[in-house]
């Protein structure tokens, strides 16, 4: 099983930065490869510019005007040719249901966040900004999951991006012989312990829609919800959070486990809320309590089995 994901094309070692170098990242490039089907895209290189080639930035010219120029000839600028390009590639992958997206950090054409932008005089500007590409791509695409390369390298921000690839995909696949009522609102069952997690207010927000769903177009809801629902598991979970889902989980076992068993299972999740257990320990436990005690609702819960163990993301949580 393998799905679609936009990429920088540096970040997968395609040697197309202005210094003919890459920036290939080992996660990207390694262990996640086998679950994803890039599509790379540089689109420096997509607006005709060569390898190597002069560094550009952004410059902020006053006004609210930060245009994308050459930093050694502020005379050559990109900033019409590139949000051009960045428009139409945008919609072009609009229509591909990319899963997500891993742009190259910094960059004044891919960074998402915190991109230096300077002033006219070559020193830093008070502000900072958003590549002109990956702007594009999130205002086309606000459910998208879109990630920088350099974050990925911490475990939090790591784990809730690849959740999130594989959240989104399995959206598409529940719709992949047409968007139905059923198929979303099984979806949406399946994600309830995911979204308590993430959001307990977009939780119930989103349990409002969805048993609102026979008053609009199915079409419709479905992308209203996709992007309701994407933007509600980027929020962080939290270790109060998912707290409360183990003391949820807990009680679906309370007829089942004697009084040493549900004591083991207490403390294993009070010493997750403390610090002192991975979530995965609790988790194991009532996985393990599960196999014992089938539960339909339960067995279908994301939250139990959001992506494949051997990206062994849930380690570091
Ligand atoms: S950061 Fe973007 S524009 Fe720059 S080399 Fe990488 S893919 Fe190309």
């Amino acid at each position: 099983m393998s799905f679609p994901v936009g990429v920088s094309a540096c970040v997968i070692g395609e040697k197309v930065r202005f210094d003919s170098g890459h920036k290939r990242s080992p996660f990207v490039s390694k262990e996640l490869a086998p679950y994803v089907d890039f599509v790379p895209v540089c689109p420096e290189v997509g607006i005709g510019l060569p390898v190597p080639r002069p560094a550009i930035r952004l410059v902020d010219k006053g006004d609210l005007s930060v245009r994308l120029v050459e930093t050694k000839d502020q005379q050559k600028d990109y900033t019409e040719k590139m949000t051009a390009f960045s428009e139409q590639k945008a919609e072009e992958l609009a229509h591909q249901s990319l899963r997500g997206y891993i742009v190259c950090a910094k960059s004044p054409t891919c960074g998402m966040e915190r991109v230096k932008v300077y002033r006219e005089n070559g020193y830093a500007s008070d502000i900072s900004g958003v590549g002109l590409y990956t702007q594009a791509l999130m205002a086309r695409m606000p459910w998208l999951p879109v990630e920088e390369d350099g974050r990925l390298n911490d475990p939090i921000l790591k784990e809730n991006f690849v959740f999130r690839l594989f959240a989104l995909d399995d959206l598409y696949q529940s719709v992949e012989q047409g968007v139905t009522k059923k198929a979303l609102v099984d979806f949406h069952s399946r994600y309830k312990l995911v979204l308590m997690a993430h959001s307990p207010e977009k939780y119930r927000e989103l349990g409002r829609f969805m048993a609102n769903i026979g008053h609009y177009d199915l079409d419709r809801f479905f992308e209203q919800y996709r992007t309701a629902f994407m933007q509600a598991i980027a929020i962080r979970a939290t270790r109060k959070k998912h707290t409360n889902v183990l003391m949820h989980l807990q009680g679906y076992f309370k007829n089942n486990l004697d009084k040493s068993q549900k004591a083991e299972l207490a403390n294993l999740i009070h010493a997750y809320r403390q610090g002192t257990m991975p979530l995965l320990a609790p988790l194991t436990l009532i996985s393990h309590h599960l196999h014992n005690h089938p539960d339909a609702y339960l067995a279908n819960q994301a939250y139990l089995k959001p992506y494949p163990d051997a990206l062994r993301l849930r380690y570091g949580l």
